[in-house]
């Protein structure tokens, strides 16, 4: 069965740069492009799941979020199928008031793995064997009760956190390692 790997972006594929803005502040993490094309050879799906409330906060649009994301996926060797983005914001911050909202796509909610799902069946996504990657808590809280795997990287957010937070929601990762090639060795041994 094919399976689908939800990655994370800042701080799992690419350096978590306070809100990237431009596709000059794009920085791959050492080793992601490999392990996304490893993921690929080994009939992983990938979809790459990301929160940019830069879009509600006014930081960019949602054409240079898209700009963003034509450059990563050239850096990825066009690998990835799809980038999905929650731009909300749950509090009216300053910005862009028509993405201040409550929604149901911004992790930790599930919001993104559905909409994957959703949209992107005819290529065999499903949550099914999956696997969620991320640096953050609220990478892995989106997966929880959710038939996927969730691996947390110490390449992005304090992880002292990020653990804390994991515990108290009661979500036990399948594994936590350095950084997503190390996710992959594990996830492919
Ligand atoms: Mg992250
Ligand atoms: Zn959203």
């Amino acid at each position: 069965m094919r399976r689908t790997a939800f990655l994370d972006r800042d701080g799992t594929v690419n350096r978590d740069v306070d809100y990237c803005r431009s596709p000059e502040q794009l920085e791959l993490l050492p080793g992601a492009a490999d392990a996304i094309s490893r993921l690929a050879a080994a009939n992983f799906q990938c979809v790459i799941v990301t929160n940019q409330s830069g879009v509600a906060r006014g930081f960019l649009t949602e054409d240079g979020l898209a700009r963003i994301h034509a450059a990563l996926h050239q850096q990825l060797g066009g690998v990835p199928i799809a980038y999905l983005h929650c731009p909300h914001h749950p509090e009216q911050v300053a910005g862009d008031p028509g993405y201040c909202r409550v929604c149901a796509c911004r992790k930790p909610a599930p919001g993104l793995l559905h909409q994957a799902c959703d949209l992107l069946a005819p290529f065999g996504v499903t949550l099914e064997g999956g696997v969620v990657i991320g640096d953050s808590a609220r990478d892995l809280l989106m997966g929880q009760g959710l038939p996927v795997q969730k691996v947390l990287v110490r390449s992005g957010k304090p992880i002292e956190e990020q653990r804390q937070l994991l515990d108290a929601a009661g979500c036990h990762p399948d594994h936590e390692c350095n950084d997503l090639a190390a996710a992959v060795d594990w996830l492919l041994a």
